[in-house]
């Protein structure tokens, strides 16, 4: 069977700009091989140099895909700061090279930041191969609204901090998007069925990989789902908007304080208006 060529034609803007050494910024698989875009795997192929998360696994995925004769450097986390200059140095002689992460897209709770802000900084133009990421899949399969979402990536592992964090980003009226490990997870939805037990869930595991698995529910659901269970690989939960509802304020000087907060009228105005609506 013939294949059509994996050459896709250049993009517009700023990879049309001729000359000069540029970063791209390609993102690979979460798991499924076949989600790469052709883009990436034509730029892959092209470019000398590739700069990786983790050395290995770019090894691994151009095997896969049959590209030869690369350099490959390594960028990974708690190392980004030391290795800007060099590479740096290195996207200039070679003319073109593409960062990649271990899976999905370079940056989103991955390296690269430092080195694509430099680059930036330095005139050098960074170019987005955009793909997977599991922040947006799971988001695309959840059900959940997805405007306003916010990224959290990684919550703190110390649970006294991991409540705190939580409580305050759970204040927004943002559905939210969490990393999170097979380890931790019980803890987070333990902390959610305390401080959000009637926010809708979605958790999405293995995603594009055999064992792939969603789940929608409250957190006590979705922990009755886990519970007894040896939870492996790898993890993405959406927390759902809450409701807002109307505050109940139990005694007077609850009402008071509300609507002060919320009218902004002086304390006297609204004494004033409170005792012409309540009748003695
Ligand atoms: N840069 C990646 C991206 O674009 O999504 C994320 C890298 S971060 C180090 C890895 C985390 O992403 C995992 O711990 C998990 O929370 C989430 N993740 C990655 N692959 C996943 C998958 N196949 N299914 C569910 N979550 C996944």
């Amino acid at each position: 069977m013939r294949r059509p060529p994996l050459t896709a034609p250049r993009g517009t803007g700023e990879d049309d700009r001729e000359g000069g050494p540029r970063l791209y910024v390609a993102a690979t698989p979460l798991g499924n091989r076949e989600d790469v875009t052709l883009r990436v795997l034509e730029t892959l192929r092209r470019v000398p140099l590739v700069i990786a998360e983790d050395t290995r696994r770019a090894r691994s995925l151009f095997a896969i895909y049959g590209i030869e004769g690369k350099r490959v450097e390594s960028l990974f986390k708690g190392k980004e700061e030391v290795r800007t200059d060099d590479l740096i140095e290195k996207i200039r002689g070679a003319g073109e090279a593409v960062l990649i992460s271990e899976a999905g897209t370079p940056v989103i709770s991955d390296p690269g930041y430092l080195l694509v802000e430099r680059c930036r900084r330095e005139g050098v133009p960074v170019i987005p191969l955009p793909g997977p990421c599991a922040a947006v899949a799971a988001l695309s399969v959840a059900g959940l609204p997805a405007e306003p979402f916010l990224f959290l990536g990684f919550s703190p592992r110390k649970p006294g901090e991991l409540r705190h964090y939580l409580e305050g980003y759970l204040s927004l009226p943002f559905t939210l998007v969490l990393y999170e490990s097979p380890l931790r997870i019980e803890k987070t939805l333990e902390a959610l069925r305390e401080l959000a037990p009637r926010r809708p869930l979605f958790l999405a595991r293995e995603m594009t990989k055999l064992f792939e698995e969603h789940l929608s529910g409250s957190a006590e659901e979705l922990l009755a789902a886990l519970t007894g269970r040896e939870i492996k690989g790898e993890i993405t939960l959406v927390v759902g908007r809450g409701e807002k509802r109307p505050p109940r304020p139990e005694s007077r000087e609850e009402l008071v304080e509300i609507l002060l907060r919320e009218t902004g009228l002086s304390l006297k105005r609204l004494e004033r208006l409170l005792r012409r609506e309540t009748p003695a």
